[in-house]
């Protein structure tokens, strides 16, 4: 598969695991987290799906589109390894739906990564709630979920509280 097929199944992937836990989680309160602004593609499309939803994004360095630049008050700007604990504190009832998407272009890198973001996340849904990650994930007491028909199997998961 080349490089350029990767990409865009992790892209179609996105947004159908997105749409589809948008919906699932429509009623269930909380604010909405994005974790790994970059562009701000996907936060932009979350904007989109959900104009409602209060969305926070995580980042360490802001260096989106001007059009998919999230408002400096629902930024909690570092590392996800300090902001992370810090919503807990501040989002004690957690979260309706995580998004995730903080890997680069190395597999390996990206799969440690996530075993060690995993327990900072786990503990954030709401009851019900929704995490969406372009990288498999390690929690404890969280259930994977079906992916919606048009994602591609392992380039998404969606894991459910
Ligand atoms: N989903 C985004 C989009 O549609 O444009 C792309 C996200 S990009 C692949 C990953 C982002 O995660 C980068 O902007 C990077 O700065 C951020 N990131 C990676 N590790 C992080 C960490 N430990 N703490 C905070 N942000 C991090």
């Amino acid at each position: 598969m080349s490089r350029l097929d990767l990409f865009i199944n992790r892209m179609v992937s996105q947004r159908a695991c997105l749409d589809h836990a948008a919906a699932l989680t429509e009623n269930i309160g909380g604010p909405v987290f994005e974790l790994g602004l970059g562009n701000g593609r996907t936060y932009h499309h979350m904007c989109a799906i959900m104009p409602t939803r209060d969305i926070w994004v995580f980042e360490r360095a802001i260096a989106s589109h001007p059009d998919s630049t999230p408002p400096e008050d629902r930024v909690m700007l570092g590392d996800v390894f300090e902001t992370l604990p810090q919503a807990a504190d501040r989002f004690p009832d957690g979260a309706a739906l995580i998004h995730a998407d903080l890997g680069g272009h190395n597999a390996k890198k990206n799969d440690e990564f996530a075993r060690r973001v995993s327990p900072f996340i786990e503990p954030l849904l709401a009851p019900g709630g929704l995490m969406v990650s372009s990288d498999r994930m390690y929690f404890e007491n969280l259930t994977e979920i079906a992916l919606p028909p048009d994602a591609v199997p392992g380039r998404c998961f969606i894991y459910q509280k």
